[in-house]
């Protein structure tokens, strides 16, 4: 019975006499120190202890059996056994004392305490875990008590809302709308068993931020609430991104709807002003051609104002040529001082040195006049008026009116005034088309909206700054051109006669197509029509014999006229191809790499137009 007790005992028990030597080991001593029982009898106990306990025991046992003093014996203590690998273990040690005739001994029942060492160690490594989070997390960490009273407080946290570590306060304290905690704490749980609302915070200073708060329960066994964890995200960059993103899209949305509007009255104009400039030469009475030119001048206007909507759009063509911006305004500078008039003093800093843009010159200068007439309007009793030049690096990183600008080189041109200046509101909406704080008839709206778009469209930035009361200063960054080519002074266009050549136009839209082939026939050339690019091909392989073609670009049916373009280029090399289109987008998504190797005309052209590119066209043929 006692045998089968110790056999059985989880815990391990040994037993020594009075000289310390071991007596009993049972098979959960064998395994706790990993002797065998018989590699244990018979020697001296403090071969399973480690150091001091090994030196101590001896005299401990001595001073009991002389003294009686009782250092040893009695319930549990904490000490470290030592195991035959040598590996030093807690154990949990409890001795007592006998005697078997006339003979002391001691009895140790002996219980490893590894798991719960590693069990604490575990603890120990978790808070520290727990603590390098708590203290390196970017997000605000407040732990309070289920009635609001903040217990804990991590370092983001005080940096974001200014209060320090000590400062008791309550958690209601946070919210820009104290009530804004209890919906937190009422609303619907999320996945993670949280509430997360977009929510104004305030600092200990009182400014409020845009914020997002998340509330989540600590439940404790009993299924009560024992604290509350909220975890704080400052949303002021967020919320300035998304509003940039958004202020772009929103542009981008309008660009789109008037681009197209813009392009389908393009089409429209081509029309009315191609048909009366065909009408005008056929009528000699005084008084029908005074109304006839009254509608070719409101066909202009219309033909300015879509062509500003398509910069908007950023479709325009663009004649991109190298220029010296300071060669620019210099140019400019007797047009502005006329324009401005006498109240406003005009200033020019033109940096020396200046890099070459690659820019069309005429945008720019429109863009220019635009500014100083805003700023003149923005002047009313007169002020300053400031035009500067620079070049300018942009850096990775810095932020323009929509968000980030892209890095490069540029030459930088601004327009500052000291005037009225812009309310956040007017600020904020100024690149829409059609966005005017003046009164009907002194402002359109197109002016910053146009400039906008072109400069978009050469890859350049815009920035914008304005204090109400202060002023404004507008500045437009220009792509560096890298090649050092002059910029090339466009001919004066003249009306060129044709010697009788043929020409094939291919135009799906009737009424243009009825046009063209009049102005054609009007200029001294032969006609023949076709609808589709395939019915071109056709003619073409059927061996019609024209001297050039002249082709849409969008067109149904599959084969755009840069296909049939394309299929001249292989099959009838020698043949000049023109073609034709309202966009300039078009362009720019098909044509990239051969650009100069299509002769483009676009719409809405004049007769003039016409004229001078086919005669040079057919001029390179002969050549
Ligand atoms: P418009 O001049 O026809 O109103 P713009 O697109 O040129 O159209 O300008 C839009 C609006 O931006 C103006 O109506 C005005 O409110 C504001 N604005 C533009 N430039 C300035 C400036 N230099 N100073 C103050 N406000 C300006
Ligand atoms: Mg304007």
């Amino acid at each position: 019975m006692l045998k089968a007790i110790l056999e059985s005992a989880v815990a391990a028990i040994l037993a020594i006499d009075s000289s310390g030597r071991i007596q009993i080991a049972n098979p959960a001593a064998e395994k706790m120190f990993g002797y065998t029982a018989d590699e244990m009898i018979g020697k001296p106990i403090n071969i399973l202890m480690p150091e001091p306990y090994q030196g101590q025991h001896d005299s401990y046992l001595q001073r009991h059996l002389t003294t009686g003093e009782k250092h040893i014996i009695g319930i549990g203590r904490e000490v470290k056994g030592l195991r035959k690998d040598g590996e030093i273990f807690p154990l949990h040690l409890s001795v007592g004392t006998f005697e078997v005739a006339g003979q002391r001994f001691f009895s140790g029942i002996l219980n490893d305490l590894s798991a719960r060492a590693r069990l604490q160690a575990e603890i120990d490594r978790q808070s520290l875990l727990f603590q390098a989070v708590f203290d390196h997390v970017p997000e605000a960490l407040v732990i309070s008590s289920p009635d609001g009273e903040v217990i804990l407080v991590n370092p983001a946290a005080t940096r974001m809302f200014g209060y320090s570590t000590e400062d008791v306060l309550d958690l209601s304290t946070l919210f820009a709308n104290p009530q804004d905690l209890e919906k937190l704490e009422t609303g619907d749980t999320d996945s993670v068993g949280g509430r997360t609302i977009a929510v104004p915070l305030r600092r200990r200073d009182g400014i409020e931020f845009p914020g997002q708060g998340h509330v989540a329960d600590i439940v404790g066994a009993d299924g009560s609430r024992i604290a509350i964890v909220s975890l704080f995200r400052d949303m002021t960059e967020e919320m300035r991104q998304k509003e940039a993103a958004l202020k772009s899209q929103r542009l981008e949305a309008i660009g789109q709807l008037s681009g197209g509007i813009a392009h389908d009255f393009n089409n429209l104009l081509t029309i009315i002003s191609g048909n009366l400039e065909l009408l005008e030469e056929t009528i000699t009475n005084k008084q029908d051609h005074d109304l006839l030119s009254r509608a070719a001048r409101a066909a202009d206007s219309g033909a300015r104002l879509t062509n500003r909507l398509l910069t908007f759009a950023r479709r325009r063509q663009l004649a991109s040529a190298v220029i010296n911006l300071n060669e620019q305004v210099r140019g400019m500078t007797e047009l502005l001082r006329r324009t401005l008039g006498d109240t406003v003093e005009l200033r020019t800093h033109l940096a020396p040195e200046l890099w070459l843009a690659r820019v069309d010159a005429g945008e720019v200068e429109a863009a220019v006049i635009n500014l100083a007439i805003n700023a003149r309007d923005a002047m009313p009793d007169g002020g300053k008026l400031t035009i500067r030049t620079e070049n300018a690096t942009l850096e990775e990183g810095e932020i323009g009116f929509e968000g980030p600008l892209t890095a490069g080189e540029y030459v930088r041109i601004s327009v500052s005034d000291n005037g009225v200046g812009m309310t956040k509101e007017t600020l904020s909406r100024v690149f829409e088309p059609f966005f005017t704080t003046k009164p009907p008839g002194r402002g359109t709206g197109l002016g910053l909206s146009t400039i906008y778009g072109f400069v978009k469209q050469s890859q350049g930035n815009i920035t914008i700054y304005s204090e109400p009361g202060a002023g404004t200063t507008v500045n437009l960054y220009l792509p560096r051109s890298i090649d050092a080519k002059q910029a090339q002074a466009a001919a004066a266009p003249e009306t060129r006669l044709a010697k009788g050549e043929t020409v094939l136009v291919v135009e799906d839209n009737r009424d243009v197509r009825t046009l063209t082939v009049k102005r054609f026939e009007r200029l001294g050339y032969r006609v023949v029509e076709c609808v589709t690019g395939a019915e071109a091909m056709e003619v073409l392989k059927n061996g019609l014999k024209v001297e050039l073609v002249f082709s849409d670009i969008m067109m149904p049916g599959g084969i755009t006229g840069l296909d049939l373009g394309k299929w001249i280029i292989e099959n009838r090399p020698s043949l000049p191809v023109i073609l034709t289109t309202g966009f300039a987008e078009e362009i720019a998504g098909t044509v990239t790499t051969d650009e100069d190797s299509w002769t483009i005309l676009r719409k809405p052209y004049t007769q003039n137009d016409l004229a001078e590119i086919v005669h040079k066209a057919l001029e390179r043929q002969t050549a």
